[in-house]
């Protein structure tokens, strides 16, 4: 039995320091805490995300922010515009959102303030806001990422046995291209000897590919971090005690899978995905703001840094192109006025390289760069 605590919540909208170069967020915002999917690969229940006490109730458990569109419309006075990830650590669209219909209210919100939005759900209960969504991505940028990770339905009644079927999804996936708003998959976490094969990876990105979606967001390896790795490790010892070693041997003392293997995962979606036409990106936001070349500048060094990421399995083998991104989005004056004084290497982070990179995007509108990192791995 599911237990609702409505709490009124301080504040709601967190901003993260550096924007993430996969849902393009700077900020995010949790509705609920805990989570009715209660999926057993959860990374949520992890004692960075953890507000219960006990781990057991994070799926019995489901805190209600219930002032959070009220906040959110004061705490918007003072944010600048920016893309918002709904939600930051547990699925806002879960089964309470369909008695409390704290999403809709909070899309309201960021609709009427001009926020982007991108939306991470394995529900299609997100359609039911359909409208609202329509009118974002009309007049700033929205994007929905559901997560889909196998078609298997004795594997998903272990995996994620509260949540809808990922066919579901899928056709969400398709209602909203229809209706002209971004959608995609998340194929996250691509669960090491259970869902890393051919068949499985060829037929989450051909379904996925069949119903429009416009990209697929490769899983970079499952993470295993206390209290994630005891009940993983609970499952395996359950269901396949044989995967042991293999996951000991696989992780070591490390919290993510090694490299090599995560790099070989990575090749293998996206010669799938460059085979069956798809992205394995989501596009970068556009919408009104200040200063717009320079966040488009500062969003192609981001796309730069996350094929980088994705090549070496290191998630931080292109940190200099993050903090360059950052400086260029902080500055007060146009990058394009800095390009004419010759001045680009001036700017904090940006050496020769980079400097050539943005020179050659702000005189033909194009990167050859990234237009190989899209197409050859
Ligand atoms: S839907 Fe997401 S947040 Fe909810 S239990 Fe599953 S993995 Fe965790």
């Amino acid at each position: 039995m599911v237990k609702f605590k409505e709490v009124k919540a301080k504040t709601v909208l967190n901003k993260y320091r550096y924007r993430d170069n996969s849902f393009w967020c700077r900020y995010g915002i949790n509705p609920y805490r805990g989570c009715q999917f209660a999926c057993n690969y959860c990374d949520a229940i992890t004692e960075k995300y953890l507000i219960h006490e006990n781990v057991e109730d994070f799926s019995r458990v489901i805190y209600v922010k219930t002032n959070a569109p009220e906040l959110l419309e004061k705490e918007l006075k003072k944010a600048e515009k920016d893309v918002v990830a709904l939600s930051g650590v547990t699925d806002p669209y879960q089964p309470a959102e369909r008695k409390y219909e704290i999403m809709r209210n909070v899309l309201e919100v960021l609709k009427d303030n001009g926020f982007p939005v991108h939306i991470g759900t394995k529900s299609d209960l997100v359609l039911r806001d359909i409208d609202i969504l329509s009118e974002i991505s009309t007049n700033s940028w929205c994007a929905l990422s559901f997560t889909v990770t196998t078609f298997d339905k004795n594997l998903l009644s272990l995996l994620e046995p509260f949540s809808p079927p990922p066919e579901r999804r899928l056709e969400a996936v398709k209602k909203l291209r229809e209706a002209g708003i971004m959608a995609g998959v998340d194929f996250t976490p691509i669960i090491p000897y259970l869902l890393d094969d051919d068949n499985n990876i060829r037929e989450v990105i051909r379904k996925a590919s069949e119903n429009g979606a416009e990209y697929l967001l490769p899983g970079v390896g499952m993470t295993l971090r206390n209290n994630q790795k005891t009940r993983w490790f609970e499952l395996l010892k359950e269901n396949w005690p044989e995967l042991i070693e293999k996951y000991e041997k696989l992780y070591g003392e490390s919290q993510e899978p090694n490299r090599e293997y995560v790099v070989e995962i990575n090749r293998k979606t996206f010669e799938v995905c460059k085979e069956l036409n798809i992205k394995t990106y989501t596009p970068p936001p556009d919408f009104e703001r200040p200063l717009k070349e320079n966040f488009q500048v500062a969003n192609l060094l981001l796309l730069i840094a996350y094929f980088k990421e994705r090549r070496t399995g290191n998630p931080y083998a292109a940190w200099a192109y993050h903090k360059a991104a950052q400086n260029i989005e902080e500055l007060e004056e146009s990058i394009r006025d800095i390009h004419n004084e010759n001045e680009l290497e001036k700017i904090s982070g940006v050496g020769k390289n980079l400097a050539e990179i943005i020179k050659e995007f702000l005189d033909t509108g194009k990167c050859e760069k990234i237009e190989r990192l899209k197409t050859e791995w």
